[in-house]
């Protein structure tokens, strides 16, 4: 599998971040999947390459060309993908992956895992898309997503496409039983 991960561009205030990026990064490499991440060097991004390229797996970066300096682009991936746009990242890390991880992370994380929940529910993919939930650091956004449903902004079957673990193995097992929900499949204009 070509697993995508989102994570934040900073470390975290714990070390428990850095060694779930770390345990991530050796459960990949045990599992025969390749990564797919931002292409930055920089926060937990860095540590999870490092440690998956460490171990001698794949990793594929998508960086965006003005982000390179900011984000410190990793100049040792097995293959990257310099494009323009942040859309165009985006878009292409989903096409090259066939499920998804959000590690803790800032704006720019929660952004590119919601973004990827919701084209689940407009029916664009049925790939798996998991929170690897260090140190409870998803809880208080999961309960939140629970009052939605409960307020029925939410369906509840979109809610429970959000596979949540504490360790990347169980995480990564999940997604093997993954049966996504039935929704109307999207159909690009361009392609009609
Ligand atoms: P953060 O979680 O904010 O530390 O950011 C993690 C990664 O998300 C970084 O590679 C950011 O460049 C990226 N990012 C931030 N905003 C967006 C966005 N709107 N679309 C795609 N990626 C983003």
């Amino acid at each position: 599998m070509n697993v995508c991960v989102f994570c934040g561009s900073n470390p975290g205030a714990h070390d428990d971040y850095a060694n779930a990026a770390r345990e991530l990064a050796a459960a990949l490499v045990r599992d025969g999947s390749s990564l797919v991440y931002g292409g930055g060097s920089v926060g937990l991004m860095g540590i999870l390459a490092d440690e998956v390229l460490r171990l001698g797996g794949r990793v594929t970066g998508v960086i965006p060309r003005t982000l390179w300096e900011r984000e410190v682009g990793h100049r040792s991936l097995t293959e990257l993908h310099i494009v323009e746009t942040m859309h165009q990242r985006k878009r292409l890390m989903a096409d090259l992956s066939d499920a998804f991880i959000a590690l803790p992370g800032g704006l720019g994380t929660l952004e590119e895992i919601f973004e990827i929940w919701t084209w689940a529910q407009l029916g664009m993919h049925e790939k798996p898309v998991g929170f690897l939930d260090v140190r409870g650091y998803y809880a208080p956004l999961l309960t939140f997503l629970d009052r939605a449903v409960e307020e029925r902004f939410v369906r509840e079957e979109i809610r429970r496409i959000a596979i949540v673990e504490s360790q990347p193995e169980a995480l990564l097992r999940r997604f093997t039983e993954y049966r996504p929900p039935a929704v109307a499949k999207w159909i690009d204009r361009e392609e009609t």
